[in-house]
C-alpha cells in the first residue's frame, strides 16, 4: 500500500474575488499557511481596477498603497492531484488596510458589513444559494436538445467529476442538468448562510472551469455566447432567519405568503434594483441576456413562479406549515457570473436593508407578459425597465445617492472607473465580437 506523504512545499493560492469577478491572488507553500493565518500576503489596490481584458482602468492610487489579503481557512479548497484528475489549492480571502480594517474594494469585506448591520439592526440573517448556468465546450451542442438524456449523455463524465469535486471540497451539490441552450449546463448547491454562499459560488465557478480543463474542455460563464443566445444566468436565492436559524421569511397568514419583514426586504430589493444593476450584471453583454422572452430578467418586478421577474417567489413542495417555512424564500435572476458573487449578494441585503429602514410595504406580484404592458400601466404598477446597457446602468448607479451611502464613495468611485474603462475597450466592437471577448473572459 502506498500512503499519500502531504508535500509541505505545494503551493496553495490566498484568493479574493474582485470587481472584474476574476479570482486573483499570490501562492505560498502550503507549510506557511498556519503562520499566514493573521498577516496575510501582501497585496496592491491598484490591481482592483485590472480589467479581464488586461488594461488597467485609471487608478487614482498609481503604484503607491499597501494592503493585506488574509486567508479564511474556514474557505480552503484542497483537491489532490490522481483523484480528481487535476490538483486545486486555494483559500479566499479578506482584503485589510495595514491596520486590521476591512478595505473599501473588499467585497467579502462589503458583504460581511452588509450582513452586520443586517443582524444589528433587524436581528436578521440571510441564507442563500447561487445557481449557475455556464456552457460547457466539451460536448457538440445541438438546438433542440434542452433538458434531454441526450445532452446529458454528451457531457460524459464531467458531471460526475464536477459533482465529486464540490463534495470533496465540502460543498453540498444538489442538481446538474442539461440546460435549454446547446451546450449549456446547469449546477446548483444547497442553501448556506450567506458568506459561506459567496464563497462556495467563487469556488464553484472555479472548480467547474478545473474540471473542465482537465478534460480538454473549457466551461463559460460568460453571461450570453452570441447575441441570439440564451444567457447564462446565476440566480441567487435567498431567505431570511432569525439570529438562531429560525425560518423568517414566510407568514401563512398574507396575501402571498411573505412575513412583514421579508415583505419589507422584497421591496427594498424592487426599489432599488435599476440603481444597483450595474453591480450584478456588470458586463457589457449583460446587457443583451436582460431582455424580455429570454426568461431571464428585464423589469423590477415580483412573480410568483415566473421566470421572467427580476424577483420570483420560488414555488414550496411540501404542504406541512413547517416544511413551507423553511422552504419559502426568493430568486433574484438579474445577475451573472461577469460579476463577484460577494458583491451580488452585498447589494441584494444593502437593498432589503434600506427596504426595512423605509419600512416600506410587501410588493404585490404580476403574473403577466411585462413587455406587452404601456409606460402608463408600468409606473402605476410602480414597476420599470431595468437599465439597457452597461453605460446606462453606471449612470444609475453614480447617480444614487443611496447606493454611494450603501458602499462608501472610495468603493463606488473605483468600481466606476473600473467599469467604465471596460466599457472603453469594448465600445468600438460588434454585440458578436463583444460576446467572443467575455466568453473567453469567463
Ligand atoms: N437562461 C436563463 C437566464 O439567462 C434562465 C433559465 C432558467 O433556468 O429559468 O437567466
Ligand atoms: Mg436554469
Amino acid at each position: 500500500m502506498t500512503s499519500i506523504v502531504p508535500d509541505p512545499n505545494k503551493l496553495i493560492m490566498i484568493c479574493t474575488s474582485d470587481i472584474a469577478g476574476q479570482v486573483r491572488g499570490k501562492a505560498i507553500p502550503k507549510s506557511a499557511l498556519a503562520a499566514r493565518r493573521e498577516i496575510g500576503v501582501g497585496w496592491t489596490p491598484t490591481n482592483v481596477f485590472i480589467t479581464s481584458f488586461g488594461p488597467i482602468a485609471p487608478s487614482p492610487w498609481g503604484a503607491l498603497g499597501d494592503l493585506i489579503l488574509r486567508p479564511d481557512l474556514t474557505t480552503q479548497v484542497d483537491l489532490p492531484a490522481g483523484q480528481h484528475g487535476f490538483s486545486e489549492s486555494f483559500v479566499l480571502g479578506d482584503i485589510l488596510e495595514l491596520d486590521g480594517q476591512r478595505w473599501a474594494c473588499c467585497l467579502r469585506g462589503q458583504l460581511r458589513h452588509a450582513l452586520a448591520q443586517l443582524a444589528t439592526e433587524f436581528g436578521l440573517a440571510v441564507s442563500a444559494s447561487f445557481e449557475h448556468e455556464f456552457h460547457y465546450s466539451g460536448v457538440t451542442g445541438q438546438p433542440g436538445l434542452g433538458y434531454s438524456l441526450r445532452s446529458f449523455r454528451r457531457q460524459g463524465e464531467f458531471g460526475d467529476r464536477l459533482i465529486k469535486a464540490l463534495a470533496a471540497a465540502g460543498l453540498e451539490p444538489d442538481t446538474f442538468m442539461p440546460e435549454y441552450g446547446p451546450g449549456q449546463y446547469e449546477v446548483t448547491v444547497k442553501h448556506q448562510p450567506a458568506l459561506r454562499a459567496a464563497d462556495e459560488a467563487v469556488i464553484l465557478r472555479e472548480l467547474t472551469r478545473a474540471t473542465a480543463r482537465a478534460m480538454g474542455a473549457r466551461a463559460s460563464f460568460s453571461p450570453i455566447r452570441d447575441p441570439d443566445a440564451v444567457g447564462n444566468g446565476v440566480h441567487v436565492h435567498f431567505s431570511l432567519q432569525t439570529l438562531t436559524g429560525d425560518p423568517a421569511t414566510y407568514d401563512p397568514a398574507s396575501e402571498h405568503g411573505m412575513a412583514a419583514s421579508a415583505g419589507a426586504f422584497a421591496a427594498g430589493v424592487l426599489k432599488y434594483m435599476p440603481d444597483m444593476l450595474a453591480l450584478t450584471a456588470s458586463a457589457v453583454t449583460s446587457y443583451l441576456r436582460l431582455t424580455p422572452h429570454r426568461w431571464s430578467a428585464a423589469f423590477n418586478n415580483l412573480g410568483k413562479q415566473d421566470r421572467e421577474a427580476g424577483l420570483r417567489i420560488c414555488p414550496v413542495f411540501d404542504l406541512r406549515p413547517e416544511q413551507i417555512a423553511s422552504q419559502y424564500h426568493f430568486e433574484y435572476r438579474a445577475a451573472d457570473a461577469a460579476a463577484s458573487p460577494y458583491l451580488v449578494l452585498a447589494a441584494l441585503i444593502n437593498a432589503g436593508l434600506a427596504g426595512l429602514r423605509e419600512q416600506l410595504p410587501p410588493p404585490a406580484p404580476t403574473s403577466a407578459d411585462l413587455s406587452n404592458w404601456t409606460t402608463t400601466e408600468l409606473e402605476q404598477a410602480g414597476i420599470e425597465r431595468l437599465p439597457r446597457s452597461l453605460a446606462q446602468a453606471l449612470d444609475r448607479l453614480a447617480a444614487s445617492s443611496a447606493l454611494t451611502d450603501w458602499f462608501g464613495a472610495t468603493f463606488m468611485e473605483a468600481f466606476l472607473r473600473h467599469k467604465r474603462c471596460e466599457l472603453e475597450l469594448m465600445q468600438s466592437l460588434t454585440p458578436e465580437a463583444q460576446c467572443a471577448r467575455y466568453n473567453d473572459a469567463y
